[in-house]
């Protein structure tokens, strides 16, 4: 029989060969799933709950793949492995014109807009083209700067710091929305706030995941609510990711969160769903 530390090395390997394996052959179908629309374009909606009833304020676009073999991936199995070879930009691109194509649809279709963000990467603001690509996108489908929202993460900030600042300087200076993705995660939080002008700041999922209600006297608690007051001086909107329970809704909305993002309102939804909930009356 096979010693138990040789099974084990053999079982790493092979467990290392099939993620090697799967990873490249995601990698080699990006352009034939880009083609054949294997991509799909999630909606969350993000609540505005400081009016009575909550309504839908805005919403991010996530995507997700829908593999001709695999099934459907989350972009958690290939989103880094895209920034890593440097593809990220295409399904990015992608993304983005797939939204402002929904934004203008149903713009046409029922005469309103809810502005929805995007992602971008740090591989895209470094992107020479980049300022060409997203207003090429809201020129052609006329969709107005103001309701494509830029969702940067905050660790996006860690290298190269003046030119990303100046990037979002430009963008902004046209009129679009960014948002500070992840709050709180990153080194240079506190930092970057000064330094850089954003409109929306999105406080991270882990300083809410544990939060059990009004009169928890946690850490979390104390940061959430420190944040907020920063926020509120700096005169920034704030999305809370991820709240779940309708103890943490009501924590952040009594604390002034102005808007909320998370399973206990919606999770992202298929286009049409999102549709049917968020701009069909
Ligand atoms: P993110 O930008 O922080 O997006 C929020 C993630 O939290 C989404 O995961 C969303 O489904 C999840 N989420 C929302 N509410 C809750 C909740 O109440 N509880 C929990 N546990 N999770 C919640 P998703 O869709 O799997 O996306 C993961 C990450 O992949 C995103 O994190 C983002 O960094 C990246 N991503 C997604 N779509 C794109 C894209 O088009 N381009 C790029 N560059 N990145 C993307
Ligand atoms: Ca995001
Ligand atoms: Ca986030
Ligand atoms: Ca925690």
């Amino acid at each position: 029989t096979r010693s138990g530390r040789h099974s084990r090395l053999v079982v790493f390997n092979e467990e290392m060969r099939t993620k090697e394996i799967l990873e490249q052959r995601l990698l080699n179908d990006l352009k034939y799933a880009i083609e054949n629309k294997e991509f799909l374009v999630y909606f969350q909606p993000k609540y505005n709950v400081q009016v009575d009833p909550p309504v839908i304020g805005s919403a991010e676009a996530l995507v997700r793949w829908k593999h001709h073999e695999l099934g459907m991936i989350p972009p958690g199995d290939f989103i880094s492995l895209f920034e890593k070879s440097s593809q990220i930009g295409i399904l990015d691109r992608y993304v983005w014109a797939e939204t402002a194509r929904y934004i203008a649809q149903w713009k046409e279709k029922y005469g309103k807009v809810i502005p929805i963000s995007v992602n971008l990467s740090r591989i895209d603001i470094f992107d020479p083209d980049l300022e060409k690509t997203i207003e090429g996108i809201v020129e052609e489908t006329g969709i107005g700067r103001e309701n494509l929202h830029l969702e940067v993460t905050e660790s996006a900030y860690t290298e190269g710091e003046e030119q990303i600042l100046e990037v979002i300087r430009c963008f902004r200076s046209k009129g679009y929305h960014i948002e500070m993705d992840d709050f709180g995660t990153g080194y240079s939080s506190l930092n970057m706030l000064s330094r850089m002008s954003i409109d929306v700041l999105k406080l991270d999922r882990s300083f809410i995941k544990d939060i059990k209600g009004e009169d928890d006297d946690s850490k979390d608690v104390q940061m959430v609510e420190l944040i907020l007051d920063i926020a509120r001086s700096l005169k920034l909107v704030v999305v809370a990711e991820g709240v779940e329970t309708k103890e943490q809704m009501e924590f952040l909305k009594k604390r002034g969160c102005d808007l909320i993002q998370g399973f206990y309102f919606s999770k992202p939804l298929p286009a049409d769903e999102f549709e049917e909930k968020a701009i069909k009356d």
